[in-house]
Formats: C-alpha cells, structure tokens, sequence
C-alpha cells in the first residue's frame, strides 16, 4: 500500500491498545522475540518492570528494569501504582499501571515479559486488554543446548535451570496462543500474526461506529 493510503487507513479508526505478554521457560526465546517485534513494529513499547534485584552489567537503568529497592517497592504496592507484581528467584518484579494505562487509551500496545504469575494477574484485572503468548522449547535438549550456549554454568547450575524451565513450562495451558520456538524467524512471524489479528478484533477498533456513520453519510 502507498504510504499516504496507508497513513490514512491507519488513521481512519480510533483503535484501544492492547496488552501483549510473552512468556517461557528461560532459553526458550522469549527474550530475541521480544527485541525482534521491537524493533519491527512502532505500535508496541515494552512495559519497563521495577524490581529490586540487582542491576547486571550491560543492563540500564529506565529501559531494561527501573532498579528500586525493597522498602520503594513496597510503597508502591500499598499505594496501589503497581497493575501486578510477583516474587521470582527471591526477588520482586512489577509492572508500574500508569504508563500501562496511558498506552491503552492513546492506541499504543505494550510488550510484557513477565512470568506466568504476573500473567494470572493481568488477566484477573484486565481480561479484555489482554493477549497472552507462551512460547515453548522444541525439545528439552534443545533449551539444555540454548542454557548451555549462552551461559558458562555449571551442571548443577544447568540442571536446576532445567528443573525451573520444566516447573514454567506447566502453566502453558493458561496463555491464549502456543508458539513453538523450533526456528526463531517462523517463531517470530507467529507472534507478528497473532498481533495482527488481534490488533483487528472489533471491541479494540473503538472508532468503529464513528467510522461506519461516516461510510453511511457517504451514500
Ligand atoms: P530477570 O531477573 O532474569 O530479568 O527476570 C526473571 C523473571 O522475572 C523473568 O521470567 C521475567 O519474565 C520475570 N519478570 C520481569 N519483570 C516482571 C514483572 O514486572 N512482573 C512479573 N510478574 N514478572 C516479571
């Protein structure tokens, strides 16, 4: 389509976000998908957590984590500025609401990686806004491989990781859509699909009757 029919078609309906989760068992992909739709797609940001881990080197401060500590992320928890929060690996994560809330009315998506209970949290609070994807290894040697590739642990290290990935992996069932990770590209362009197709669902297209009035005004 030429770029001004384009801009047109996009602008011709008022349109609600949506709320994109993506998660998995560490190594299955997760992570290259989310940069990946990124990159690709200007109608989607990340929601950036808090959480009180420590910050790791290459990670900054503001866009991969907002690094608080213990007794802040408590206050915002009493004070309610958290849409979903939960406890992994001995430390808190959570989702700050207000820019959540912001992207939704201004039409914009936001991007979650988030575990599986944070994902039960959102859909409690925000069922209609929500589309969740879990993302699965292969096979359990391929995510050993993918752990083994990009981390020099060891074995016990590794074995404890897969323990983990296998306890992950057991809340698929509770996520909308399935993607097999076994080629990274064709991974990818499932997840693109999804958001396609769900960015089209009548109840997000909110300027529709405003739309349609005016097709009828046309005749
Ligand atoms: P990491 O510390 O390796 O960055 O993340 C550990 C886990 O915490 C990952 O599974 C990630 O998806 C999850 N996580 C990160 N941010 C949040 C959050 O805001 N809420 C929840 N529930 N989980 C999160």
């Amino acid at each position: 389509m030429p770029a001004e029919r384009d801009r047109q078609h996009k602008d011709a309906i008022a349109r609600r976000g949506l709320m994109l989760v993506l998660s998995s068992p560490s190594g299955a992909g997760k992570t290259t998908l989310s940069r990946k739709l990124l990159e690709a797609d200007p109608g989607i940001e990340l929601s950036v957590s808090v959480t009180t881990r420590k910050q790791r080197s290459g990670e900054i401060d503001g866009r991969d984590y907002h690094f608080i500590d213990a007794q802040r992320f408590e206050t915002m928890v009493k004070r309610g500025e958290l849409l979903e929060w939960a406890q992994v690996f001995g430390h808190h994560y959570g989702t700050p609401r207000a820019p959540v809330e912001a992207a939704l009315l201004s039409g914009h998506d936001i991007l979650f990686d988030i575990d599986w209970q944070g994902t039960q949290q959102l859909r409690e609070k925000a069922d209609h806004d929500l589309v969740s994807v879990f993302v699965l290894p292969p096979s359990m040697p391929d995510l050993e491989r993918r752990l083994r590739r990009r981390a020099q642990d060891s074995d016990e290290v590794i074995r404890a990781r897969m323990a983990t990935a296998a306890e992950e992996m057991s809340h698929w069932a509770e996520y909308d859509y399935v993607v097999i990770n076994t080629d990274i590209d064709r991974a990818f362009a499932e997840v693109q699909t999804i958001l396609a197709a769900e960015r089209l669902k009548r109840e997000r297209q909110t300027g529709l009757s405003d739309f349609v009035r005016r097709l009828q005004a046309q005749l």
